[in-house]
């Protein structure tokens, strides 16, 4: 085969046999073939390659020099990450983490062996074999309620006594105290909370809030290393923000707990999108769509594993009653009103009737005769809430 071998001219200055003789004035020549020496044999012709050297490399070595430097720096920077709780949100960030080059392991209860292996990750179901590959990060993704079983039964003792370990449960004290309690003091704890999920981070996790508390972190390589994965979340355009877990519950009671139970409350009543949606109904619609896709052990992590959750639980029903009140009281004065002013008799006690019949039923049968008839208004005059800085999506 009469293959040639190109040599672009800007990658050498010279070449030359072996017997020392220069071969080429290379000159103005953009290239040199290889094989250009041709022999006859036998009445055939035929290509030998020359026996050559490069003797200067000084205008290829930078290049080839920085490609490799950066090549380095590039495998520096990427991290071995073992993620524990396999599930929704594990998923959900497994694919990032594997899309920037990182390196992902997988341990859950149930069997993800095949979703994991198209995602590029490697599953263990043994937690002994998963630990024994050392990653330098293990990011805990179980759910609130089991994660202290989880970590307690932990073969932590396989593991570097250098590994960082990072939790991202949407609540945060108790994951702190937790760490801090159960895993030995060479190890170095993260709590996170990337305040979305895969339905408000499914377009991207650009402008949503992650929340980091850096709660036992080595120096040196050990904070360089917690650098590299908060970059994890950097890199996709989050806004980081730094808070202490104690800060982080009292504003998550706020928004995320209130827009969990409203969005689950909503969704009792099965709403549905009607030819003349308002944008208000919209986003009523889109509340019940974002938190429909979350576990209950999540919602019921919210309310347990937050001391705030209560007092804001409470804050709803108290929220509810009183515009309740002032709905009935309005309808007070209207009564009083036709009463004082000579409205007919029978007209007033059947409107009086009704009132009576909605107070006197029990909550529920309150609450179902008024979800058939649709009778509440749908909108307060009250004024916006305030914003915190931790808002949602
Ligand atoms: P989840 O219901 O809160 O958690 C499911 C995960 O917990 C699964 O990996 C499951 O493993 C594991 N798990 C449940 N019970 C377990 C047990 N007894 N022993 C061992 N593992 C158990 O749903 P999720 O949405 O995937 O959330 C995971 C974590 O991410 C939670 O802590 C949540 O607060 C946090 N988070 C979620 C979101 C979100 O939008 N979904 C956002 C931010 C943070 P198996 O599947 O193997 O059973």
């Amino acid at each position: 085969m009469a293959a040639s071998i190109k040599l672009s001219t800007s990658s050498f200055q010279s070449l030359q046999c072996s017997s020392g003789k220069k071969l080429a004035k290379l000159g103005n020549q953009k290239s040199i073939s290889l094989f250009s020496h041709r022999k006859k044999q036998n009445g055939k012709e035929s290509c030998f390659p020359m026996d050559v050297k490069i003797k200067a490399l000084d205008a290829a070595q930078p290049f080839d020099y920085e490609s490799k430097k950066i090549k380095e720096m590039e495998k520096k920077n990427k991290l071995k990450i073992g993620i524990v709780g396999f599930g929704n949100f594990g998923q959900f960030l497994a694919k990032t983490i594997v899309k920037q080059g990182h390196t992902v392991l997988a341990h859950s209860v149930t069997d993800y062996s095949e979703v994991a292996r198209r995602m590029g990750v490697s599953f263990f179901k043994d937690p002994d074999d998963f630990c024994e590959e050392h990653p330098e990060v293990i990011l805990l993704c179980t759910s609130i309620i089991s994660t202290g079983s989880v970590l307690r039964s932990f073969p932590t003792q396989r593991l570097k006594r250098s590994t960082l370990f990072a939790d991202v449960l949407s609540v945060k004290e108790f994951p702190r105290n937790l760490l801090l309690q159960v895993l030995p003091p060479e190890f170095d704890i993260l709590c996170t909370h990337p305040m979305f999920g895969p339905e408000s981070g499914k377009a991207g996790w650009s402008g949503l809030p992650f929340v980091y508390d850096k709660v036992r972190i080595g120096e040196g390589s050990r904070a360089e290393r917690c650098e590299r994965f908060l970059n994890i979340f950097a890199k996709e355009g989050c806004r980081m923000v730094e808070m202490s877990c104690a800060e982080h519950d009292r504003h998550a009671a706020e928004s995320q707990f209130i827009t969990h139970t409203v969005g689950r409350m909503l969704g009792k009543l099965n709403l549905e999108s009607t030819p003349i949606n308002t944008k208000g109904y919209e986003t009523l619609l889109r509340i019940v769509e974002n938190t429909a896709g979350d576990s209950f052990d999540l919602y019921y992590g919210l309310f347990m594993y937050n001391v705030n959750a209560t007092e804001q639980l409470e804050r709803l029903e108290m929220a509810f009653d009183a515009l309740k009140k002032q709905l009935v009281g309005r309808l007070h004065t209207i009564l009083r009103t036709q009463i004082f002013e000579g409205v007919p008799t029978g007209e007033i006690s059947k409107q009086v009737s009704t009132f009576a019949d909605v107070q006197n039923s029990s909550p529920l049968q309150r609450s179902s005769s008024s979800l058939e008839q649709k009778s509440l208004p749908s909108q307060s005059n009250s004024s916006p809430s305030n914003t915190l800085p931790l808002n949602t999506k």
